[in-house]
């Protein structure tokens, strides 16, 4: 990793502190819940960090894979992050504008990648399935709004119009 930078040796130190087993997962999974979008490991590592609960990148793997397995995490692959809860035969719903995830019941859909599988001649099929877009309350929100708007010579988007219109202010 290259972000050992200069909290490194603080970082060392605090990850050598042996801490109560458990109590690690505990923060990260508490993490996730609050987040409510997906979170890289980096995220994870820097909000441990704002919170005092720093620790070494193999220390937060470890709790990660430990909550992988009780499937108390779940990674979505195509955000490339976590979310708390059990994602065992669910689909995960990202929305692509906010980062949002919800996971779907579906087991009919399952059953039918199963049974597909299976014609194929795949053992015991693992399945992921994720699917993005852009959630309800996004696409509501955009709608109102303009498509695109002038400033000054330029035409861009709405958001880059608000950046654009701070910058000019300063
Ligand atoms: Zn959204």
């Amino acid at each position: 990793m290259s972000a050992t930078g200069g909290c490194g040796t603080a970082t060392t130190a605090m990850a050598e502190t042996r801490r109560p087993a458990g109590q690690l997962n505990e923060a990260i999974l508490r993490l996730l819940q609050d987040a409510g979008r997906p979170l890289r490991v980096v995220e994870i590592r820097a909000r441990l960090e704002r919170a005092g609960e720093a620790a070494a990148p193999s220390l937060i793997f470890r709790a990660i894979r430990q909550l992988a397995e009780r499937g108390a995490i779940h990674k979505i692959e195509i955000a490339r992050g976590y979310v708390a809860g059990d994602a065992a035969r669910r689909i995960a719903l990202l929305c692509r504008a906010c980062g949002e995830v919800t996971l779907i019941e579906c087991p009919e859909a399952f059953d039918a990648l199963d049974a597909l599988a299976e014609r194929h001649g795949l053992a015991t099929p693992k399945h992921m399935a994720e699917a993005t877009g852009i959630c309800a309350r996004c696409r509501e929100q955009v709608d109102h709004r303009p498509k695109v708007v002038a400033v000054g010579d330029r035409i861009v988007a709405p958001r880059l119009a608000e950046q654009a219109g701070s910058d000019a202010g300063n």
